[in-house]
């Protein structure tokens, strides 16, 4: 019988958890066999007895990891940390080989078959799969929560026997999944939203979702998508005429979310020092890319920095901040990719190494 482990992750600030009671469920139903790491669910508020109550075997982590043939993480576990488990088993997780890449040389030796989720393709077929897009819904959601919270004034306009308080203006800057949560959230809040990417086709989604699009238009014939639906790196001329852009607009602003990514490069740099000293004191500005060296001068990872009078936030980590609801969609994300390689008849994982989704994740595999 397939056993599967989940672990408690080791990772600092590190909240979530892999599996919940519901995926024990199902994982069970298809014929496996669940063992949980004692205290794995308590970052997210999960008891070890609603994983029990799902039928799942709780224990220390040796006595989990003997004999697994799948183990599943949020943030992947060192070759040392997963010494009991059967040569060749399954580690599932968002393993960041380009950030860790000992780790990388460790599964190998170990014999692990690693599997980073983070890099599933965006096809139709993996889109239950996708932990970016899962986790980067919720990230937009809570930068825009955390900015209202440390914003000192109301978000909807109120009319009042005392008088008018305006609404909030929040510009969010780049509008992929995490962009468009947070516009419909501040939206909801009853901000006055405006948001802007280098993508020329998400023009018409900030538009249906009730927002401003602010958009270059002096620079002809780009398109800024690049790879996968992803952002390509812009030219010097555009980032001048973006830089321009921007400066007209964010004095105007009380929030800011910049949510901008390129794959396999470091977050552009979208405000500068001198644009946050434009913007009124009592602003906020969240900057989700901070930890991929972040869009904003001068914010830093889980800190408060407060320049001009304007507070700069950040998390390392965002999606741990709202741990019950992102590993209730990571553990599914995850479910949904072992049922879709499961094979009915033998009750245990088979992952074709010519098939697209494996051929992109696979880490390690035999050695
Ligand atoms: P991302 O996290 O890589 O980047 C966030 C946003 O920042 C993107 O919209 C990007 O265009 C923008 N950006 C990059 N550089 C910028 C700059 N200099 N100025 C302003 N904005 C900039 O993006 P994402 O959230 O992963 O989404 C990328 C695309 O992939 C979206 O169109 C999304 O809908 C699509 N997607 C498709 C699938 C699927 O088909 N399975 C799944 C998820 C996302």
């Amino acid at each position: 019988m397939t056993r599967i482990a989940v672990l408690v992750e080791s990772a600092e600030g590190e909240r979530r958890v892999a599996a919940t009671p519901e995926t024990v469920r199902k994982l069970r139903a298809l014929g496996a066999e669940l063992a949980v790491e004692r205290g794995a669910g308590a970052g997210a508020a999960i008891a070890d007895e609603a994983y029990a109550a799902e039928g799942a075997i709780l224990g220390e982590r040796a006595a989990v990891l003997a004999g697994a043939d799948l183990i599943l993480t949020v943030q992947g576990a060192d070759a040392a940390g997963l010494e009991g488990s059967k040569r060749g088993a399954v580690l599932l997780g968002v393993l960041n080989p380009s950030g860790q890449p000992q780790r990388v040389a460790g599964w190998k030796t170990a014999g692990i078959d690693a599997l980073a989720m983070e890099l599933i393709p965006r096809i139709t077929r993996a889109q239950s799969m996708d932990i970016l897009s899962s986790q980067a819904n919720l990230s937009g959601y809570k930068a825009v929560i955390d900015a209202a919270a440390a914003y000192g004034r109301v978000f909807p306009m109120m009319m009042t026997a005392a008088g008018t308080v305006p609404a909030a203006r929040v510009f969010v800057m780049g509008v992929g999944v995490a962009g468009l949560q947070a516009i419909a959230t501040a939206r909801r809040l009853g901000a006055q939203v405006s948001a802007t990417d280098v993508r020329a086709a998400t023009r018409e989604q900030i538009e249906s979702l009730g927002a401003k699009a602010i958009f270059v238009e002096k620079v002809a014939g780009i398109s800024g998508e690049g790879k996968g639906g992803y952002a390509s790196e812009m030219s010097d001329e555009y980032r001048a005429a973006q830089a321009e852009l921007v400066s007209g607009h964010i004095a105007k602003q009380d929030i800011v979310i910049t949510t901008a990514l390129i794959p396999g490069r470091p977050a552009p740099r979208l405000v500068s020092d001198a644009q946050i000293a434009s913007m009124k004191p009592g602003s906020v500005i969240f900057d989700l890319a901070v930890v991929q060296g972040g869009n904003v001068e001068g914010s830093v990872a889980d800190q408060v920095v407060t320049r001009h009078g304007v507070k700069l936030l950040g998390y390392r980590n965002v999606p741990a901040h709202l741990a019950a609801e992102s590993s209730a969609l990571f553990a599914r994300n995850l479910y949904n990719f072992i049922a879709a390689f499961w094979d009915k008849d033998s009750k245990s994982l088979a992952l074709p190494a010519d098939d697209e989704i494996i051929k992109a994740i696979r880490l390690a595999q035999g050695g």
